[in-house]
């Protein structure tokens, strides 16, 4: 990966410059959208914080990566840290918070160690000139369900690490029930970029990461413009097939994400498709029912146990599938199952639990039901 480059302050200088109003309008016109795999236009969501009336706002860097088959924060923060923290700085500027965290996943020591030195190497009269806002590095206690954004809330403000319903959402009332930013890293470390290269520019050119890894020959970190199709990223930038066995499909967006066969290879990815930008590729030798079954293992063992859809529904998931592939049998487990994944996704309290059987419905529909007993 190439056209990130180490920030030398300049964007945060050219940003210091100009009124908060006029920084949020140059977000809103690069057209930046949340990398995390929301998706949400960030320029609106900077506006609604900037516009909420209090005495404290707070800014969220959220670098809690949990989810299976990213790794990008974690290269990114290792990299380039002057690159985030600049993106924390200008929010705070931007949307008025004086206070931010930057909170990260427990096992991320390299990059806790890297943000600590690039935040000890901001010029100070420059963070002087800025009103010396607090940036605090925050390891979490560690979890998938650490990402989901009012858990993460809940876990800086000393709680167990839970989902709260919404509204009130976090612009609104987030930590300690003030209106709070949360951006994902890569969504922070592009905000230097936009003010370097200028938001036209950086509109036309932007390109998002895609992590691929699996049975591909180079897995890695690429940049692609969104539309890229998954034959471009597994066939030339991640160098095809690991060995002489055939591509059987990918996970677009992680263990949770959408599963894509070599019917749709050619379909264009965009911010829709590509969720978090994670590409887990299984080669043709690959069980489809183990990789049904791990996935039910983990999201059983994630879950945070809060809403009952979730905290019985994955456990029952994974025990039903279990019965299913020692009995060999099973028409009426697979209409649980089905009935199962459909109760999860419709009343479940957060993304966890409303995504945690999307592998299975789509490797179904895609590849028959016969797969769990036979491949
Ligand atoms: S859906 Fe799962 S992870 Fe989310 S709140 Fe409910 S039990 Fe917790």
């Amino acid at each position: 990966m190439s056209s990130m480059s180490p920030a030398d302050n300049l964007a945060l200088e050219k940003a210091l410059a100009i009124k908060p109003e006029e920084i949020i309008d140059e977000i809103t016109e690069s057209g930046l959208r949340g990398l995390g795999g929301a998706g949400f236009p960030v320029g609106r969501k900077w506006r609604t914080v900037r516009e909420a009336r209090s005495d404290k706002k707070f800014v969220i860097c959220n670098a809690e990566e949990g989810e299976p088959g990213t790794f990008k924060d974690r290269y990114l923060i290792e990299n380039f840290p002057e690159m985030v923290i600049e993106g924390v700085l200008i929010a705070m500027h931007a949307v008025g918070a004086k206070q931010s965290y930057i909170y990260l996943r427990r096992e991320y020591g390299k990059g806790y160690e890297s943000l600590k030195k690039a935040v000890r190497g901001f010029p100070p009269g420059l963070i002087k000139k800025f009103g010396s806002p607090e940036v605090t590095l925050w390891k979490g206690p560690g979890g998938y369900i650490c990402g989901e954004e009012s858990a993460l809330i809940e876990s800086i403000s000393g709680r167990r690490a839970e989902p709260q319903s919404r509204p009130p959402y976090p612009t609104e009332a987030g930590l300690f029930g003030h209106p709070t930013l949360i951006n994902n890293v890569e969504t922070l470390a592009n905000v230097p970029l936009i003010f370097n290269m200028g938001a036209e520019k950086y509109r036309e050119s932007f390109k998002k990461i895609f992590c691929v890894s699996g049975d591909v020959k180079k897995r890695g970190i690429y940049k692609a413009a969104p539309g890229v199709t998954l034959r471009e990223l597994v066939f030339n930038h991640a160098d095809g097939m690991k060995s002489a066995k055939r591509f059987k499909l990918a996970l677009v967006g992680g263990v949770s994400g959408r599963v894509f066969s070599s019917d749709d290879l050619d379909l264009k990815l965009d911010y829709e498709l590509f969720g978090n930008g994670a590409i887990i590729v299984l080669d043709e030798s690959r069980s489809l029912r183990d990789t049904i079954l791990n996935i039910a293992e983990f999201f059983a063992e994630e879950s945070c146990g809060k809403c009952a859809p979730c905290r019985q529904g994955t456990s029952r998931f994974e025990a039903i599938l279990k019965r299913k592939y020692k009995n060999k049998d099973g028409s009426k487990d697979m209409e649980v199952l089905k009935l199962l994944s459909t109760v999860m996704k419709d009343t479940s309290l957060c993304g966890l639990g409303r995504t945690a059987t999307n592998v299975f419905d789509d490797i179904v529909k895609k590849f028959g039901q016969e797969v769990l007993m036979t491949s």
